[in-house]
């Protein structure tokens, strides 16, 4: 079904981001609960235009439990503004959740990690093994862009940087994109963003969920440049397993010939065994 801006009523404002606004919605006809990120395209410069397109592109085709589901676009050639609905979120996003762990000085429950990691790992799975021999990265893995459901399932969204590559392409050219906190080694040395440094990211963001900081931390980017490419970062604090901190110590290996890719986590009895029945 093609939606049309009238079959929704807005509830409220969510927030504002890069590209727009996000605002939560209810479709009339079926009460559905969704979110339309709202998009001047008029005074947009050709490049982010592109970027936007990519998304929208992207996120049509992809259907995964943990990637946040997308619906439609709905174009208004008058306000030069285009909407796209996508799946609504209630738990919001996991730097929120990282937040209020620091605010409050707790600690998010190891059970809730490993969901995490496995659900993530499972999204990625698909965007590393896209069909007709294409693959995506998705290239700005970070807390802010990993959003919950109502019962603590997560779901990978803001597919606005990533990239489709052939199967038989090494990596992209363009790097220097993502959060600099989370730039594996070989991206900081201007080598090809590849699948291997979406699961530095993801290394990154499950060390973030634990410490509540990110593994390398500096002033400025050089400082920080030299601490990745080095690899030496902080035990998790030391209430979570060993298992936990030996899973962190692969993602985060420097050397991207031995970082395991996401498929290498498929049948792994660690994860496995830390698996909530429920899910
Ligand atoms: P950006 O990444 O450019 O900041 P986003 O569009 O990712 O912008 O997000 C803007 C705000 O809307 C953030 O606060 C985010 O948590 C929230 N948000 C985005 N998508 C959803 C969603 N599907 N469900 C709930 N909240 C969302
Ligand atoms: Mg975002």
């Amino acid at each position: 079904m093609a939606y049309k801006l009238n079959d929704f009523e807005v509830l409220e404002l969510i927030g504002s981001g890069s590209f727009g606004s996000c605002y939560k919605v209810r479709c009339k006809h079926t009460h559905e609960l969704l979110v339309w990120k709202v998009i001047d395209y008029g005074c947009m410069p050709e490049e982010k235009k592109q970027l936007l397109v990519t998304e929208v592109t992207l996120l049509r085709d992809l259907r995964h439990p943990h990637i946040v589901r997308y619906f439609d676009r709905i174009v208004c050639k008058e306000t030069k503004q285009l909407y796209i609905l996508i799946e609504y979120c209630p738990g919001g996003d996991l730097a929120t959740v990282i937040k209020s762990c620091i605010k409050s000085n707790t600690y998010v429950e190891e059970r809730f990690v490993w969901r995490v990691f496995h659900q993530l790992i499972s999204a990625l799975q698909t965007c590393h093994s896209w069909i007709s021999s294409t693959i995506i990265l998705h290239r700005d893995i970070k807390p802010a862009n990993v959003f919950l459901d109502d019962g603590g399932n997560v779901k990978l969204g803001d597919f606005g940087l990533a990239c489709r590559l052939d199967a038989d392409q090494p990596g992209c050219i363009e790097t220097m994109v993502g959060t600099p906190f989370y730039m594996s080694p070989e991206v900081m040395k201007g080598e090809m963003y590849n699948s291997k440094s979406d699961v530095w990211s993801l290394g990154c963001l499950i060390y973030e969920l634990c410490s509540l900081k990110p593994p390398f931390h500096a002033q400025n980017i050089k400082e920080l440049a030299s601490k990745v490419t080095k690899g030496r970062f902080e035990r998790i604090p030391v209430h979570y397993s060993d298992s936990l901190q030996r899973v962190l110590n692969h993602l985060l290996l420097v050397n991207q010939e031995q970082r395991p890719s996401v498929f290498d986590f498929i049948c792994d009895s660690v994860i496995l065994s830390h698996l909530p029945s429920e899910s």
